[in-house]
This record gives C-alpha cells, structure tokens and sequence, in this order.
C-alpha cells in the first residue's frame, strides 16, 4: 500500500501544525511520499508566507528595500524550525533568495519558495528525503504542464527512493527556469506525485474535515459529503468550491486513483472520498453546493432568430474574438443570453457590444450585471423528480428573484443565477430544502 499525502498551508502554519502533520504521517508506513505547501495562515488575520513572498518581490521590482518583508518570512520560517527543536538553518536558502530576488529571477520563482522553504524543514523534520520539484515536475517552452514528460521523469526517480517530500506548487521550464501553478496549485503537485507512484490512495490533507455540502463560510456546520464522483467534484470546485484546485482530479482521475480529503485537526474524521463512480447513495437527493459572484448577462433578442443559421455562431465569435470565455448561453426562441466574467468583459463592453451589433443585427441587446451563479449538483438528481421545483420554490419562500435556470445536459447539475446581493441567501435556501429538510 502506498499513499501520496498532501498538507494544505493551514496545516503547516506552525510547528504545533507541522507536529500534527508528523503524527499523520508517522501514524501509517504506508504514507511514504509527502507534498507540502506554503505556511499559510495561523489565525484569520494572518498573511499566507505566498502572499508575503509577492509582495516582497513586487518591491524588489520597484527598486526598493525589501529586507523588512523578507526578514518577516524568514521568521516565520524560523519560528517553525525552533518549536520543532531541529538543527536546521535555511541561512544559505535566504542568502540565495535574496541574491535572486535582487537578480529579478521572476514571480514564479519568487512565490515557489514558500513550498521550497517549507519542504526543506519537512524532510529534515521527517527524516524523508527531499526532491526539489523544479527537477521532476515539467513544463513546456510555452508554459503549459507537461504530463507525460513530468509522469515519465517523476515515476523513474521516485521508484528509487522510498520516501520523499516534494514541494507542491512549482516546476520548471525545460531552460530550469521556475513555473508554479495557479493558487492553490500543490492540489495538482499531490495528484502527479500520486500518479507516478500508482498510488492506492492521495490523500489531501487540510483544515475542514473534507468535502463539504456547502462553503461553510456561508452554511454554519455544513455536513461533509461522505462519498463524491469526481464529475460532480469538478462542477463543485469549478463554480467555487475552493477545497480543492480545480486541476487536481485530472492526474489521479487518469490513473484511477481515488482522493481522500482529511481533517489535519481531526484526523479521526473519514473526510470525504473522490471515486470515479460509486453505488453508494448520497444522504440527499444533491450532492453539493457552490457558486461565484461577478457575472455579466448579455441578451440579444432578435424576432426570427430561431430561423437565422449560424446566428449562435456568430454571437460566440465575437466573444471569441475579444479572448472572452463564456459560462453559460440558456437561450430562448428569439433571445440568446450569454453569461461571461465581469471583470473580463467590462473593458472591452462597447467594443463587443458593437461588434455584437455589427454581427448579428439584433432587435435589441440588453445588459445585466452583479449576477450570481449558483450550482446544485449531484448524481442523484438525475433519477429524482422535481429538484428543479424545489429549487424555485426554497428561492420564491426566500423571496429571491430567479434571474436564470438552466439544467446542464448531463442531469448533474442546476445552475442558477441571481443578484450577486442574495448569493448567500440563495446558497441557505437551497441548503436548507435539501439538506436539512430531507433529514
Ligand atoms: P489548504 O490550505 O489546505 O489547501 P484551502 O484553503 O485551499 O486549504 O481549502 C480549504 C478551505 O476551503 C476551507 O477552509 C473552506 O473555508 C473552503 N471551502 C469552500 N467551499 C468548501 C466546501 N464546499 N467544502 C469544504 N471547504 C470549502
Ligand atoms: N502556496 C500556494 C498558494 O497559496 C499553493 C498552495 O497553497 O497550494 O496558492
Ligand atoms: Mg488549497
């Protein structure tokens, strides 16, 4: 047996955290290759040491003095090492770090230190040895991860050593030249890892106790979703769960690999597992929750549009054209509404709006923004009825105005939009009708 295991920033904000950790991994021989990230956050007025790492290299961009910030890292980093009694000095680590950062070696490189750091005080702590990413996690000239190269390069290395620490987060150009991944990214780190070692199981440790129907910043005490499919996972954290990077299921998911979300501050809790198709029955008829504010509605109304071939072409080339992706297109006979990003779109507002007009010669193009979208997911809707009644009517008892509803094709998922201003209240209705109802 053997298990990848990944520690979120929060489980590795202090060396209380970090023994915690140890205690974990010292708990099953079987849990032999280690993925850290960054410290994160000790308390909620806190600065993740990523976020203090931009921010120090965004001085040294401008030309000045960064020592304070990186004085206040390096304490950080400091502090962990003294609570976990180790004779361990990243001295050197800093220097170079300093030199580099003067050098202006980049923002990747600069934010990838947080994990390098991090999982140097690891592998001493563990007594594991430690890989530096940089050296197995691979990516092309133009920047894009490189999956079979990395899985190539990271299973041959990896079948020599029987245990390792490897930092999450970052890899490298084939020039050696730091690449991290967006935020959040050492999810991915953990699922490549696990994949190269054919894991049983990649388990992702952080600081909820796993996947959970609702974010619990708006739902009190939401419940934990025992058993997931990694379609609905991927509904889920797309639409804003953030639990878990958006990329991570991919590696694993190739390699049939399932994930377990685990509670480092209670590691007795079972979290949730990610399958890739389970007979297991959901507690209720929908698996989860999630949503993200800031959309923009486009309606174009155009009498005969039904008729029009290509009109729906048209429309999206535009938006192509202006590099806009879109979320959502629910179309009506003589309307089209298209959903985007409204901080992709808003510069670029008249330009598309006219090119739109130029295009399609509508009878009218109507704006809307601050919209939300809300999505309902889950595996068991698709042989329940009336989930969608459900959803109006918990929405029309809260009063909330219902500005979109659209049933994806894969009967997995409802999306709803609303004003981004009863977001909140939309995600208590709907968690209230499902969840604490059908209990
Ligand atoms: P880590 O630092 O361990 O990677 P993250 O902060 O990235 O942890 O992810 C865990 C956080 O995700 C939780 O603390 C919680 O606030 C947030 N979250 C949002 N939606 C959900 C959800 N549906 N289930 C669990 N956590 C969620
Ligand atoms: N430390 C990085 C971040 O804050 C990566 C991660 O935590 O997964 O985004
Ligand atoms: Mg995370």
């Amino acid at each position: 047996m053997v298990k990848v295991v990944k520690f979120g920033g929060s489980s590795l904000a202090s060396a209380d955290q970090f023994k915690k950790v140890g205690k974990i991994i010292k708990a099953e021989d079987s849990r032999r290759y280690v993925v850290p990230s960054a410290p994160g956050k000790r308390d909620s007025k806190d600065t993740k040491v990523t976020d203090m790492l931009y921010k120090c290299y965004g001085e040294a961009k401008e030309g000045k003095n960064f020592d304070k910030t990186l004085k206040a890292i390096k304490e950080r980093y400091n502090e962990i090492i003294k609570g976990l009694g180790l004779k361990l000095s990243l001295e050197e680590q800093f220097k170079e770090i300093k030199k580099n950062f003067e050098d202006l070696a980049g923002e990747d490189y600069a934010a990838s230190r947080g994990e390098f750091l991090n999982a140097i005080i690891m592998s001493n702590y563990l007594g594991y040895e430690f890989i530096d990413a940089a050296s197995v996690i691979c990516f092309d000239k133009e920047g894009n991860f490189d999956g079979e190269k990395t899985n190539d390069v990271l299973s041959k290395k990896l079948a020599k050593v029987e245990r390792a620490v490897i930092p999450g987060f970052y890899g490298a150009y084939p020039n050696g030249k730091i690449k991290t991944f967006s935020r959040g990214g050492s999810d991915v780190t953990g699922s490549i890892v696990a994949r190269a070692v054919s894991a049983d199981v990649y388990e992702n440790w952080t600081d909820v106790s796993g996947f959970l129907v609702a974010d619990p910043r708006i739902i009190k005490n939401p419940e934990a979703i025992n058993v997931i499919t990694y379609r609905e996972l991927r509904e889920l954290s797309y639409m804003g769960a953030s639990v878990l990077h958006e990329s991570a299921t991919f590696p694993v998911r190739k390699a049939g690999i399932p994930i377990n979300i685990k509670n480092t501050n209670a590691p007795e809790d079972k979290g949730t597992l990610i399958v890739e198709t389970t007979c297991n029955k959901p507690d209720s008829t929908i698996t989860g929750i999630a949503g993200k504010k800031g959309f923009v509605s486009i309606s174009i109304d155009k009498d005969m549009m039904n008729s029009e071939i290509g009109f729906g072409r048209k429309v999206l080339q535009v938006f192509e054209d202006n590099g806009i992706s879109f979320e959502h297109m629910p179309s009506g006979i003589d309307t089209m509404t298209v959903f985007v990003h409204q901080d992709e779109f808003v510069e670029k507002e008249q330009k598309v709006l006219a090119e739109l007009r130029r295009a399609t010669e509508p009878d009218s193009i109507e704006l809307e923004s601050d919209l939300a979208l809300i999505a309902v997911v889950g595996r068991g809707m698709k042989n329940a009825v009336g989930v969608s009644a459900k959803v109006i009517k918990a929405l029309a008892d809260a009063r909330i105005n219902i500005k979109m509803i659209d049933q994806g094709s894969s009967e997995l998922n409802i999306i709803i939009g609303v004003r981004n201003r009863y977001f909140e209240d939309a995600i208590r209705a709907i968690y209230n009708a499902f969840i604490s109802e059908e209990k």
